[in-house]
């Protein structure tokens, strides 16, 4: 018999849920809107209930508990999204299958799956970061997920303001983070409620863009020293903005960190929207195997 493995890429708009042999051939993927927990999960079960898998690897939107020793361990915590806070769904996954499980954000499992096949292939440590509806990042390094009393949450960072950005912020916590300043919403709400890929390439939102995501790969570098910074999202759809953001990088950096090249070292995904789905479906092998 051919062992099976799980996968659950689960994010604030969709769930993609699939099953794959050990050599990543999906044998089935389905697309569930994420609703609220009873309806999702209810097509979540109908769909894994066809399978016996050796392990599920779990990659959510969050935040979520991360925390082995803590009592909620396995749920969504604090999201404003209806129904998912406290939300315990590793226990409900648990409840239906008795398999061993990774549980870790959605971010983190994207990192791995483009370490492993994709952008950062043959390194030991990248950091994912995605430029969408929020602004969030994920980390491997020396071949772990990054995670501590919690998970990063680094679209939240402080920012050194572009001096000509009157933007106010898009974050209902700090208003100008990281996030509050680059997510595709705020992209859109900056401009004037123009969508994203309606903005001119050449307009000045695209250079205050780069501005904050390089100042965050900057920062990233100092912390982490990631081998390579990929970023997925749909607002990195935007090419233009890579060229952007490694010239301003080298602008803010000012030469203090020799990075690898940076055509190579800041780059775009190479998994595109696959890949939260294949690091779920690799950590899910790997833990099958322990
Ligand atoms: P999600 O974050 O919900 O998974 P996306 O990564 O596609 O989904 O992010 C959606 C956001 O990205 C929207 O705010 C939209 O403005 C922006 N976006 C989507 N496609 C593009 C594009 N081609 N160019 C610029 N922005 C885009
Ligand atoms: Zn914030």
């Amino acid at each position: 018999m051919t062992k099976l493995y799980g996968a659950i890429e689960a994010g604030g708009t969709k769930f993609v849920c699939a099953v794959s042999d050990a050599d990543l051939n999906i044998v089935e993927r389905v697309q569930i809107p994420t609703t609220v927990p009873a309806e999702t999960m209810a097509q979540v079960f109908e769909f894994f209930d066809k399978y016996t898998v050796e392990a599920i690897a779990i990659g959510s939107f969050g935040p979520i508990d991360v925390n082995k020793n803590s009592a909620t361990y396995g749920y969504v915590t604090t999201t404003p999204k209806k129904g998912w806070a406290n939300y315990n769904f590793l226990g409900d996954m648990k409840a239906h299958y008795d398999v061993p499980y990774v549980w870790t954000t959605d971010v983190n499992v994207a990192a791995y799956g483009e370490l492993k096949r994709g952008a950062a292939k043959g390194c030991q440590s990248c950091l994912y970061l995605t430029v969408g509806t929020g602004m969030g990042g994920g980390a491997v390094v020396n071949g772990k997920v990054l995670e501590g009393f919690g998970h990063p949450e680094m679209g939240h960072i402080t920012m050194r303001r572009h001096p000509e950005d009157k933007y106010e912020g898009y974050c209902i916590y700090h208003k100008d983070c990281l996030e509050g300043l680059t997510c595709g919403p705020a992209v859109e709400e900056r401009a004037g409620g123009v969508k994203a890929y309606d903005i001119p390439k050449d307009a000045k939102d695209w250079e205050i863009e780069a501005y904050y995501l390089a100042q965050a790969c900057m920062d990233y570098t100092l912390i982490l020293s990631p081998e390579k910074i990929v970023f997925g999202g749909g607002v990195s759809k935007q090419e233009q903005l890579f060229p952007m953001i490694r010239e301003s990088f080298k602008e803010q950096m000012k030469d203090y960190v020799a990075t690898p090249d940076l055509d190579d070292y800041i780059v775009h995904v190479e998994l595109g929207d696959d890949a939260g789905i294949t690091g779920c479906l690799l950590l899910a092998m790997e833990e099958a195997a322990k």
